[in-house]
């Protein structure tokens, strides 16, 4: 189980952060450590005990345990839909640790009902737990009340960092933040975070809700301790600039492309020193888009962040070998991470691009495409992605090299994703295109069983098929989504004989956090 995730070293280079700002970065990570045991207490009530219990055992069994259960946080193995691994531990609680363990969804949900409003917005909200009372009512707690001494101590650190700091947009961050752990009140510091303009970019606090599997409610701690990667920054400004020009050629009925764009979620290119809790758990994350709160994105907007050295490891450990096994060995010599991550970066702002809702109407796509919606759009982004790096490397906006490279290196990763099933949205999506491809003789399977493209058809066919998806999105058109993720959005044998070769190719990675250790001595 634990040899799904390859080790790697993650570091980034903090030699020429002033020694003001690698001060403030070592107590960052002090006050990011502290996520860990608050995010193991969310998981499962049991949770501290177990570890404590993991620990003290010697054998290497016992040893084992303990290393997937750090891993997983928590004694259920998240890649095998929540198994156990440990013996005697219940089934993984729906409730985690945000709800009494006994609680059953409907009669929370009764007694939210009998709530007054403002009882009714923290039963509901992120930042506070569900108890009982000695008498068996349920109870609302605040964070700042349940999880004290932790935040006390990571409010405390984050302080010391503001001090330390001599760059005013994240000293205001640090404050805004310790002063919410303390106040329960986040509004101030995703304010102050949406504002950060520093060398150094931290998130730290409750923000996801994916452990909350009652309601998705309920926020978990987490920590990514980061450094601001300055040269992808300027790359994506460049790209930036051109947004208007590439939707003005977007490859489908003119009438459907929006003559201006609005303005768009800004995009951060990062390189994680350290990361805990919710944010350092089974799968590791790649990139996310924060904050959650509403009403800061209504007044704020969102940001994007994407992890570049994280990006880089999972490159080298999983696509690089299932490079070896899927593509020929000439193609796997031009599988590169520049065209890899260049191609996530354009996937994300192309999401940005090409119908919003559907033509002439106010409906948005989510509504109109339904179920199928998500397949269709993750889809859209990739595959106009490359039509829009082709003419963005064609015209030297980019590396002319990435325009070579990025098809292999895109079939590559096709099979790391899909490998992680076509129930997803992204699995699907790529199983589309992969499929569609193929019917269309742009990409075709060796006798060897290796994938293969075919040089001359593929710039063709990359429009026709980004033409395809902006058409059914401008359309609303739901049949012919439809069509597509039924017929296309499947693995097809040729391509399960590749997965079945994988078998010992890791899943993700493990990271031990090389700068963050450095800066502890
Ligand atoms: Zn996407």
């Amino acid at each position: 189980m634990i040899s799904r995730f390859a080790p790697v070293e993650i570091g980034a280079d903090i030699s020429t952060l002033p020694a003001s700002e690698q001060a403030a970065l070592a107590k960052m990570v002090e006050a990011a450590r502290l996520m860990d045991g608050l995010f193991l207490q969310q998981v499962w009530a049991g949770n501290p005990a177990l570890l404590v219990e993991l620990a003290g055992d010697r054998t290497p069994l016992g040893q084992a345990r303990l290393h997937y259960f750090l891993i997983n946080k928590g004694p259920w193995s998240r890649l095998d839909h929540d198994a156990p691994f440990v013996p005697g531990v219940p089934a993984k609680p729906d409730t985690a640790n945000f709800y009494p363990a006994d609680a059953t969804k409907d009669e929370i949900e009764k007694w939210i009902d009998t709530l007054p409003e403002d009882e009714q917005r923290a039963a509901m909200g992120f930042f506070h737990v569900i108890r009982r009372s000695p008498d068996g009512r349920f109870l609302v707690v605040p964070y700042s009340q349940q999880y004290q001494n932790s935040l006390d101590r990571a409010a405390a650190l984050l302080r010391e960092a503001a001090t330390l700091t001599t760059q005013p947009t994240l000293k205001t961050y640090l404050d805004a933040r310790a002063a919410a752990f303390l106040t329960n009140d986040y509004y101030a510091s995703d304010v102050a975070w949406m504002e950060l303009d520093a060398s150094i970019e931290p998130t730290i606090g409750p923000y996801e809700v994916y452990e909350d599997e009652l309601f998705n409610y309920k926020a978990a701690f987490e920590a990514f301790i980061t450094i601001r990667d300055d040269v992808e920054t300027k790359k994506q400004a460049a790209f930036g600039e051109n947004l208007q020009t590439l939707e003005d050629n977007l490859p489908f009925d003119p009438t459907y492309r929006n003559p201006k764009l609005g303005a768009l979620a800004p995009i951060r290119v990062v390189n994680v020193v350290f990361t805990a809790g919710d944010a350092n758990r089974g799968v590791q994350t790649a990139a996310f888009n924060l904050p959650n709160d509403d009403r800061v994105v209504r007044e704020k907007g969102s940001k994007r962040v994407m992890l570049k050295n994280v990006q880089e490891a999972k490159f080298n450990k999983v696509l690089l070998p299932i490079s070896k096994v899927a593509l020929t060995p000439a193609d796997q010599a031009r599988v590169s991470f520049d065209a890899f991550f260049t191609h996530i970066l354009m996937h994300e702002m192309l999401h940005g691009l090409g119908p919003h809702t559907v033509h002439g109407t106010q409906t948005p796509l989510r509504q109109a495409l339904k179920e199928h919606y998500s397949a269709i759009e993750e889809a859209k982004a990739d595959i106009s992605g490359l039509w829009a790096l082709e003419r963005l490397a064609s015209d030297g906006t980019i590396d002319p090299q990435i325009g070579k490279d990025m098809y292999v290196t895109f079939l590559a990763s096709m099979f790391r994703s899909i490998r992680f099933g076509v129930n997803e949205a992204h699995g699907r999506g790529i199983a589309m295109q992969l499929n569609w491809m193929l019917d269309n003789g742009a990409i075709r399977v060796n006798a060897d069983g290796t994938f293969a493209i075919d040089e001359l058809k593929i710039k063709d066919a990359v429009a026709t098929l980004t033409g395809e998806f902006l058409t059914i999105e401008a359309e609303g058109n739901y049949d012919k989504a439809a069509d597509f993720v039924q017929r296309l959005g499947v693995v097809r044998p040729e391509v399960q004989r590749v997965l079945d070769k994988l078998k010992d190719v890791p899943v993700d990675i493990e990271p031990r956090y090389a700068t963050a250790d450095e800066l502890k001595r």
